[in-house]
């Protein structure tokens, strides 16, 4: 496994935690090394479409509100656009483009049939009940109506959004098309047409690529010490699954604080804690201690899986782990990145680590268009192959050219949407 000269060039400090120019500064590079044409660069730079909707709402005090909603579809030539829904009161137009063009790096990766997309509506669910979040959302799917379909644009749960918002966009768009289309989103519940495994499907595609990066590096299981930020459905669930391979995990964490055990924690019984207590404050099998020293603990993987942003020029040197496997999106900075590659660190890039969330989705989509639902070994069978085809795919890419896997996702991935762009010619 290459893991690449750093190449990167220094990020001025304002722009390091700026996602669209973290993910235009990676895609520049994989262009660069692939002589990618400007005509086609400048295609594939650019969100195909971009959509800004007033969603006006009835709240439970009478008054009316209107909140603001962007879906963006950064490429389709793939197939359908395909990316989550976000609510959160600092959504913007520039960290949606960001997480669309993302997606369809992703979905390249793990060839599926996909593009990129991406949404959000600007509000604060904390604040919301949830029959004024039900009705944003209806009113948001009504909105955007017109570029979603099975055939068009995808979406799925992102932040503050689960399963049950994704019943009310199918049952929205359902309504409007006088026919029950399940296949307009995924993340669905399993009893309208959700896909079992989904749940795990991100949680099993790290396990999956921390042991195809572990037999490269010529590790095993047994006496590796993992540590993960994270306890959610990533962290939590990536975690626990790698407890079942047999890894040591010394420490998991929330947005509340970190716990650690040399010895390795008890996982199952961990996340029934936290499931009891919906935090790890107080759980009495291991030491507390503080979120930013979490990340320097001594140990041998690191899986980053809550947010963006943790890792960074701040930071990266203080890192003990020599190798890191991205379960959140953009966990790792890009001036982090650099400074990783000089203390040879290996890190498996989100777009190809956190793709089994993606992929179970296709599975999804394929399953709802067949009416035919598969059960949950042949889900697990069919992620695995996919993974482990791309993890190989990635890392021969970067064998080939001599990069960190981080640049050769984005080699891979760009070199399959341009071949499609090539035999497709462009329409005008
Ligand atoms: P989640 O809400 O289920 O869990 C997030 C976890 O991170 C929680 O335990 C939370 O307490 C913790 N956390 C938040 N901030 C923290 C901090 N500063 N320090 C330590 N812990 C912190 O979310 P999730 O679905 O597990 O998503 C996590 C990341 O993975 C996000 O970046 C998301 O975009 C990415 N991701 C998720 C999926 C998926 O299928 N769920 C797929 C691809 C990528």
């Amino acid at each position: 496994m290459s893991n690449g000269p750093a190449a990167l060039s220094p990020t001025p400090e304002q722009d390091e935690f700026n996602p669209f120019l973290s993910m235009a500064q990676l895609f520049n590079r994989a262009a660069d090394i692939l002589d990618l044409d400007e005509g086609l660069r400048e295609v594939l730079r650019r969100p195909d479409r971009e959509l800004t909707v007033a969603l006006p709402v009835i709240m439970d005090d009478g008054s009316t509100k209107v909140f603001t909603g962007y879906r963006v579809q950064h490429n389709f030539l793939r197939g359908p656009c395909k990316g989550g829904i976000r609510f959160a009161p600092d959504v913007n137009l520039d960290e949606v483009r960001a997480l669309s063009a993302w997606m369809t790096w992703k979905c390249s990766v793990v060839d599926v049939p996909f593009g990129g997309g991406k949404g959000g509506v600007i509000c604060d669910p904390r604040d919301l009940s949830t029959r004024e979040l039900e009705s944003i959302t209806r009113r948001y799917t009504a909105a955007i109506m017109d570029i979603l379909g099975p055939n068009r644009d995808v979406p799925a749960p992102d932040v503050n959004t689960n399963e049950q918002t994704m019943a009310w966009i199918m049952d929205t768009y359902s309504m409007h098309v006088r026919s029950t289309t399940t296949a307009v989103v995924t993340g669905k519940p399993i009893s309208i047409g959700g896909s079992r495994g989904r749940r795990e499907a991100t949680g099993r595609g790290v396990m999956l690529c921390c042991r195809e990066a572990m037999k490269k590096l010529g590790r095993r299981p047994e006496n590796t010490r993992v540590v993960v930020q994270g306890s959610g459905n990533v962290g939590g669930i990536g975690a626990l699954l790698l407890y079942r391979e047999g890894y040591k995990i010394t420490s998991l964490s929330d947005m509340y604080g970190a716990i650690h055990n040399e010895q390795g924690l008890d996982v199952p019984e961990v996340l029934e804690y936290l499931r009891v207590n919906r935090r790890l404050e107080g759980y009495d099998g291991a030491d507390h201690i503080k979120n930013a020293e979490q990340l320097f603990l001594d140990c041998e993987v690191l899986i980053p899986a809550a947010t963006e942003n943790q890792i960074t020029s701040k930071n990266a040197l203080r890192i003990k782990a020599r190798l890191i496997v991205e379960g959140a999106n953009g966990p790792t900075t890009a001036a982090a990145q650099d400074i990783l590659d000089t203390m040879g660190v290996v890190v498996v890039p989100d777009i190809l680590a956190n793709a089994g969330g993606v992929t179970v989705s296709y599975f999804e989509w394929v399953q709802d268009r067949m009416g035919y639902f598969w059960t949950e070994d042949v889900v697990n069978t069919r992620l695995e192959q996919i993974m482990v085809k791309a993890f190989d795919d990635v890392n021969e890419t970067a064998k080939k050219y001599g990069e960190t896997m981080r640049t050769a996702s984005y080699i891979l991935a760009i070199e399959r949407v341009a071949t499609v762009y090539r035999m497709r010619g462009i329409f005008s």
